[in-house]
């Protein structure tokens, strides 16, 4: 047996023998998890049947996914529920364990795994999984990126839109394919792990989002924690020292810190030397790698952080430092992450549609300076407060302009401290940024929100910022008439476009 051949277990003796002697499955949600856990246990051998009410496109679409699978499906807005008669349930990240009858079967002790445990209990490869409010995407990109570099066969995947299952089903045609797993967790996808573990485990920061489906921040919180829950002292939890409140819960795992501001004495952080940057590692209390901030892509702040954690991530599979450091230099992140549009009439435009919290527009603040930036902001509310953006806001921005579902609530956490102005559409706010930005300034698409109430994603509000800026620009005239003087028009948002408990939405994940 060659040494990839050991990384996939024959998934129809695990699921058949040892994992819960099944003959049927049912998998809630049709979106990507839900599919992938679908091939997977037909995979086993399994019954599968699929459930979701989805909106009749995204059914077609799934139902043609689904097609020669050999899986039943009941899919659509009104379809009924298929009943309590399955050995397994599989619940999807996007669907809350109070729907979808998931709460009832809980109850009559039916096993309910998630996608990720799934295919946890069947993949047999070293892992690495990261998690946080933020990062996430970024740092299992660059530790996969790094572990490349070093000679490994990472699969990448996760809540990135590339299930755990599928590295399950390419193992199964390709054996050797891969030889460790990095894995973008999210609070969803481990309300329903028990047995997942990883060797290195990131938590890369938790402040308040998703509050619409865990209630109160403690609760998302603790979420984030179970990553840690079967590690134990030969693994790594790879963790915020910056963040107090991953400083003082315990874990049973070895700790590599990372810190923007001071030294730990096992894990990384940034060198400060007048205007000079270098991030460090330091292992068991030694400098092991040193590489200057300029060398790398990637910019902003946050994204020193990001480097260090998925360095941490690297070590915990045994990288070596300083290749591992120097990997990832070359690395840059995708679109829609403070991602520089242009400069135009000597304002830089950046869009950073994919802050959908507040965390992340915190962060994207940080990188400019004192009443130079025009935010823009607002979305589909999560219920969050927007109070926290109440500092940066006040020293960073020299105008809010709001649109979609959240805007008046975010004016009223924010109002007194920047001037304010509504807006009903992307177009009146790339407008209206072109006419109070000053020379030097930054325009900064940051919604600190959700994008579901005007746009499919977060890639279309992108696109449709990018898009609206350029046509002011290619159309100086259709500036004429635009005046900040609005703000105490109340918002016009789209109609928000009703939503079914679905998992097929697509991006903006927990
Ligand atoms: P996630 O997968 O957790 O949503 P991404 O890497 O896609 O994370 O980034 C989401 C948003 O958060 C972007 O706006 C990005 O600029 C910002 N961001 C990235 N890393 C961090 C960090 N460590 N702290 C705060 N914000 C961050």
């Amino acid at each position: 047996m060659g040494e990839g051949r050991k990384a996939f277990s024959p998934l129809g003796r695990v699921v058949k023998m040892s994992l819960f002697n099944l003959n049927s499955a049912l998998v809630l949600g049709a979106g990507e998890s839900g599919i992938a856990a679908a091939k997977l246990l037909r995979a086993g051998g399994l019954e599968v049947t699929v459930y979701d009410q989805m909106r009749p496109e995204e059914a077609r679409g799934a139902q043609e996914r689904l097609q020669g699978l050999g899986a039943k499906w009941v899919l659509g807005p009104d379809a009924p529920h298929p009943g309590y008669f399955f050995d397994l349930w599989i619940v999807s990240p996007g669907v809350p364990l109070t729907a979808m009858g998931a709460p009832e079967a809980f109850r009559s002790q039916i096993p309910v795994l998630g996608e990720l445990e799934l295919a946890a209990r069947v993949v047999n490869l070293p892992v690495v999984a990261v998690t946080g409010t933020n990062g996430k995407t970024t740092v299992a990109g660059l530790a996969a990126h790094i572990l490349a570099q070093v000679g490994r066969r990472p699969f990448l995947g996760g809540n990135i839109g590339n299930p755990y299952a599928n590295c399950a089903l390419e193992l199964q045609a390709d054996p050797g394919r891969y030889d460790c797993a990095v894995l973008e967790v999210s609070s969803f996808q481990l309300e329903t792990v028990s047995k997942f573990r990883a060797k290195g485990a990131a938590i890369l920061n938790v402040t308040p989002d998703h509050l619409d489906r865990h209630g109160d921040f403690l609760s998302y919180f603790h979420g984030k924690w179970r990553i840690f829950q079967n590690q134990d002292a030969t693994d790594w939890a790879i963790l915020n020292d910056d963040e107090y409140l991953l400083v003082h819960k315990s874990h049973k795992a070895r700790r590599f810190g990372f810190s923007l501001k001071e030294a730990p004495a096992h894990g990384g952080y940034v060198h400060r030397k007048g205007a000079k940057e270098t991030l460090k590692i330091i292992v068991d209390g030694k400098e092991a790698a040193s590489v200057p901030w300029e060398e790398f892509a990637l910019k902003g702040r946050h994204n020193q952080g990001n480097v260090l954690a998925a360095v941490g991530l690297a070590l915990s599979l045994g990288a070596d430092p300083r290749k591992a450091l120097e990997a990832a230099r070359d690395f840059s992140v995708d679109d829609h992450r403070l991602q520089l549009i242009g400069e135009f009439d000597g304002v830089s435009y950046y869009d950073d549609s994919k802050a959908t919290n507040p965390g992340a527009t915190i962060a994207a603040l940080d990188n400019f300076k004192d009443k130079s930036v025009v935010l823009i902001a607002g979305g589909r509310d999560k219920g969050l407060d927007y109070g926290a953006l109440l500092a940066p806001v006040t020293a960073k921005a020299r105008h809010l302009i709001l649109l979609g579902e959240a805007a008046r609530t975010i004016a009223r956490d924010l109002q007194g401290f920047a001037p304010i102005t509504f807006v009903p559409s992307m177009r009146d706010a790339a407008v209206l940024a072109s006419v109070v930005a000053k020379k030097g300034d930054v325009a900064l698409l940051s919604p600190a929100c959700a994008s579901f109430d005007m746009f499919a994603n977060y890639k279309e509000r992108g696109l449709a910022f990018q898009k609206e800026v350029r046509r002011v620009f290619a159309n100086p005239e259709s500036r004429a008439g635009a005046e900040p003087e609005g703000r105490a028009a109340a918002p016009r948002p789209a109609a928000p476009k009703k939503r079914r408990a679905s998992a097929a939405r697509g991006g903006e994940k927990g």
